[in-house]
C-alpha cells in the first residue's frame, strides 16, 4: 500500500530566536493511501498546524526546522511554487470549518464548481457533482448565490468542489463543527462514503472523538506538537494506552458512565519555545515520574502492530489498571 502522507520527526516553528513558538515538535505519522484518519487533541495540540503543513498552507517565511513531510512521495517543503500549486489543485484538497466563508459571495455556485474542476466542467458535470453530494435539485443550486444556501447545503457544495478535482487526499479541518448535529452526521457519512468509493485518503481534524470513532479507520492523538498515540480507531477508543488519550476520552461527553460527572484535564496545553525536554504532558499527567517524564523525551513504542504511542510508563500504567480492575 502506498503512503499518502508521511511526517518524519517534523518540526515547525513560528517566529525566530528565543521567542519562536514550536507548533510541531517532531511529528511522526504515516497515513496509508485510502485510509480514513481522524486527528484529535485539544486546541493548541498541533492538529490543525499538522494538517495545514501537509499543503504548506503557512504564513510566508515559515519553514520547518527539521524533519521531512511527504505527500504522495514528494517532499512538500522543497516543491517549487508551480509544483506546489499543482499538488493543491489535483492531489490534495481542503475542506474548512466555515463553508459560507469558503465560498466567494460574488459568484454563483455553478461558476465556483466549474472553477474548482481541473480542466473545466460542463453544466452536466456540475449537475452530477452536486447530485453526488446529495443535492436533489442541482440546477437550482448551481444557479444560486452562496447566501441563499443553508450551512449544510454550503458544506455539500464545498465537498462537491473538492471532489470534482478527483483528489487523492482530502483534509477536512473541523469541517462540520459549525453545523447542527443531524446535518453534521449526514455530512460525515457523505465524506466517508465518497472517500471509500473513490479510494480517497480522508483526514478529519476534529474535536469530536465520537465522530472519529464512528467514521474513521485510524486515530492519531496529538499533544504538545507530537502524535502521542496512533492506531486503529476502535482499539484506541476502547482501550486507550496513553494517559493523555485516556484523559481526553474521560473528558468527552458520551464516554462517562451513567450518573458520573465528566472529568476534566487540569492545567493547559504547553506553549513550547524549543523542544520539550521530556514528555510535554508531564505537568498534567497523574502518572508522571519526576526525573524521568520531565527530563526524557519518550520515543515511539508499539502497543501492538499498527498501534504506537509515546509514553515511558504505559506498560506499568496498563498493568496497574488491570490489577485494579481485578481487585
Ligand atoms: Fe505521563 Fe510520563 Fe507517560 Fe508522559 S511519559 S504520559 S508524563 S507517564
Amino acid at each position: 500500500m502506498t503512503t499518502a502522507i508521511r511526517f518524519d520527526d517534523f518540526v515547525l516553528e513560528f517566529g525566530s530566536g528565543a521567542s519562536a513558538v514550536r507548533a510541531l515538535d517532531g511529528v511522526t505519522l504515516s497515513v496509508p493511501e485510502g485510509c480514513l484518519l481522524g486527528i484529535v487533541g485539544e486546541s493548541g495540540s498541533g492538529k490543525s498546524t499538522a494538517a495545514f503543513a501537509a499543503g504548506r498552507l503557512m504564513p510566508q517565511g515559515v519553514q520547518p526546522t527539521s524533519g521531512r513531510l511527504e505527500v504522495l512521495g514528494r517532499d512538500v517543503w522543497t516543491l517549487s511554487i508551480p509544483d506546489l500549486r499543482q499538488m493543491r489543485v489535483s492531489d490534495l484538497r481542503y475542506i474548512f470549518q466555515d463553508p459560507i466563508a469558503t465560498l466567494d459571495p460574488t459568484k454563483k455556485i455553478g461558476w465556483q464548481i466549474r472553477e474548482a474542476a481541473v480542466g473545466g466542467a460542463s453544466p452536466q458535470d456540475i449537475a452530477d457533482a452536486l447530485r453526488n453530494v446529495g443535492m436533489n435539485d442541482p440546477d437550482r443550486v448551481a444557479a444560486s448565490w452562496p447566501h441563499e444556501l443553508s450551512g449544510g447545503m454550503a458544506q455539500r457544495v464545498v465537498i462537491a468542489m473538492a471532489l470534482i478535482a478527483r483528489p487523492r487526499i482530502i483534509i477536512a479541518d473541523e469541517a462540520t463543527s459549525a453545523l447542527d448535529a443531524s446535518v453534521r452526521t449526514r455530512i460525515l457519512e457523505l465524506l466517508r462514503d465518497v472517500s471509500r468509493q473513490r479510494g480517497i485518503t480522508l483526514i478529519l481534524v476534529s474535536h469530536d472523538l465520537w465522530a472519529v470513532r464512528k467514521f474513521c479507520d485510524r486515530i492519531a492523538v496529538m499533544y504538545g506538537g507530537r502524535v502521542v498515540e496512533e492506531g486503529p480507531a476502535d482499539r484506541v477508543f476502547d482501550q486507550p494506552a496513553h494517559p493523555y488519550t485516556r484523559a481526553l476520552l474521560a473528558a468527552t461527553v458520551g464516554h462517562e458512565a451513567r450518573g458520573d460527572r465528566l472529568a476534566t484535564i487540569p492545567g493547559i496545553p504547553p506553549l513550547l519555545h524549543g523542544a520539550s525536554p521530556g514528555c510535554a504532558f508531564a505537568p498534567r499527567c497523574d502518572h508522571a515520574q519526576a526525573g524521568l517524564c520531565d527530563r526524557m523525551r519518550p520515543q515511539t513504542e508499539a502497543v501492538e502492530e499498527g498501534w504506537h504511542l509515546l509514553c515511558h510508563l504505559w506498560q506499568d500504567i496498563r498493568q496497574k489498571g488491570r490489577s485494579h480492575g481485578a481487585d
